[in-house]
């Protein structure tokens, strides 16, 4: 078996994320037999207004959707650079898991024998006593060159194999890499299930119709939702992403999918496939679960008078949440987890002046009633935001908080605006529910409590930042560190 050889295979292909490098790739791709590839990811993850917003690698999604799941071995298969830089992610991330890795050159790439390097790599894994799946995911330069994933075996002594394309010149974000590899499970997970019986979920579930939720949340997040779903006799389903292949067969078996994050468009196509309905959106403030409560319920089919018993249980908590917890701050919301919308609902219904949002993530049909909602209240939504943009709203609006990305922080920061990042501290706290409201309230008086500190932060690297060149650096002496103490007030 020969394969296309992209001109820098094997090499240092960091340029392949952006310009006309991923042109390059897109085009050996479509040569090497892959155009029914992007065409499907085109579909399920749309680019636009602009082409790509700044984003880690894209595979990092489904490295770490693999890395989390119980007995589920993961191997990349790309460029030394860009699984270097994948797997020391992960371990920032607390992976604790190894990262498998199947090398390359321009020979083994060109004359095939990656492939049967991988097959190999595969085989030497399969130990059912250790592992459920084994998860192979092609990175640019091998999904570039049309390496055959799909010739894998599908199963080995009973463990599953899971082989994927996640390149960054198919799917914009490392959100909807996590999409690519989930739908792969739910399919296999399917198709299974109709092959005849499948192993229950370890822990017990309830008992009656469930919910599945897709999207990552902070762990309390499921409970509340079992809670307000508890009324109308609902209970939830082990969500998805999973810790465990049996979970998959659980989550197709619930009686409702709810795309809380709303970019899991494959997945989502393997629950209709399933005959489960989809609703999108999730419980966040008094509106936003009075709705989601209203859209559960007819989706599952409950009477009118279920649906208004959970409201009644919940909505009076999430009131007087709202109420002990009134945000007078103007805040900006910038990220790339598929939660932005639901964050700055809950902010504009405890009181913020919300400007503008900015994802990274697609406007999709799950999103849309949020989007509508936001609009009607003067929230400028951004999808598929660049940094540039989310940069631009925050520089012209100067909120007293940005919520944002690593570098939109430090942006912020520079000109003295408080800010935090949204994946360490926003999406790592609760976010459904009346706990969802004290949790975002309680972020943002933190934050806002003394706008000037900031001032003083700025004022004392002022002289520094005048300087043109860099300077040696030396220790700080213990009365510098006082001062920068006192100026960050710390
Ligand atoms: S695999 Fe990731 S880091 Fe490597 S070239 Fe592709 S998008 Fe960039």
């Amino acid at each position: 078996m020969t394969m296309n050889a992209p001109t820098t295979a094997g090499g240092n292909d960091a340029a392949a994320c952006h310009g006309e490098r991923a042109d390059e790739l897109r085009a050996a791709a479509q040569a090497a037999g892959n155009a029914p590839l992007l065409s499907k990811l085109a579909t399920d993850y749309p680019r636009g207004p602009h082409d790509q917003p700044q984003t880690m690698c894209p595979a990092f999604g489904s490295l770490r959707v693999g890395l989390r799941m119980r007995r589920t071995a993961t191997i990349l298969c790309g460029s030394a650079c860009c699984v270097y830089g994948l797997s020391f992610t992960s371990h920032f991330y607390g992976a604790r898991r190894t990262v498998g890795y199947v090398p390359f050159s321009s020979e083994t790439l060109v004359t095939g024998k990656l492939f049967e390097d991988i097959r190999e790599a595969v085989y030497q894994l399969a130990n059912p006593a250790e592992h459920d799946a084994i998860v192979v995911i092609n990175l640019c330069v091998p999904t570039a060159s049309g390496v055959p994933l799909d010739l894998l075996p599908k199963e080995i002594d009973g463990v599953r194999i899971i082989g994927i394309d996640v390149p960054g010149f198919g799917v914009p974000t490392h959100a909807e890499a996590k999409d690519v590899l989930t739908a792969a499970m739910l399919r296999y997970a399917r198709n299974e299930i109709e092959a005849g019986p499948v192993a229950r979920p370890r822990g017990a579930l309830p008992e009656g119709p469930k919910i599945a939720l897709l999207g990552e949340m902070f762990p309390a997040d499921p409970v509340v939702a079992g809670r307000l779903l508890a009324p109308m006799g609902l209970g939830v389903a082990p969500q998805l992403p999973c810790r465990e292949w049996r979970d998959l067969y659980a989550a197709l078996d619930s009686d409702v999918a709810c795309a809380v994050h709303p970019f899991y468009t494959a997945s989502v196509r393997e629950f209709r496939a399933a005959g489960r309905p989809v609703v999108g959106s999730g419980p966040v403030g008094y509106e936003g679960t009075a709705a989601w409560l209203d859209a559960v319920g007819a989706a599952a089919g409950v009477t009118a008078a279920q649906i208004d018993a959970a409201k009644a249980a919940a909505l009076p908590a999430i009131r007087a949440a709202l109420d002990a917890n009134p945000i007078k701050a103007r805040v900006t919301v910038s990220g790339y987890e598929g939660s932005e919308l639901l964050v700055a609902r809950l902010l504009v219904e405890a009181g913020a002046e919300v400007p503008y949002v900015g994802t990274a993530t697609p406007r999709t049909e799950w999103n849309e009633a949020d989007r509508d909602w936001l609009a009607a209240r003067g929230v400028h939504v951004q999808f598929r935001a660049a940094l540039e943009q989310d940069v631009a709203a925050m520089r012209e609006v100067k909120p007293d908080l940005a919520l944002g990305t690593t570098p939109l922080v430090q942006a912020a920061k520079e000109i003295g605006i408080p800010a935090l990042y949204f994946t360490n501290m926003v999406s790592a706290r609760p976010l459904f529910g009346a706990a969802g409201v004290s949790a975002l309230a309680g972020i943002v008086a933190a934050q806002t409590r003394d706008p000037s500190r900031f001032a003083r932060m700025v004022d004392f690297f002022a002289p520094l930042a005048a300087k043109p060149k860099a300077v040696p650096v030396a220790a700080p002496t213990k009365a510098v560190r006082g001062d920068l103490a006192d100026a960050i007030g710390n």
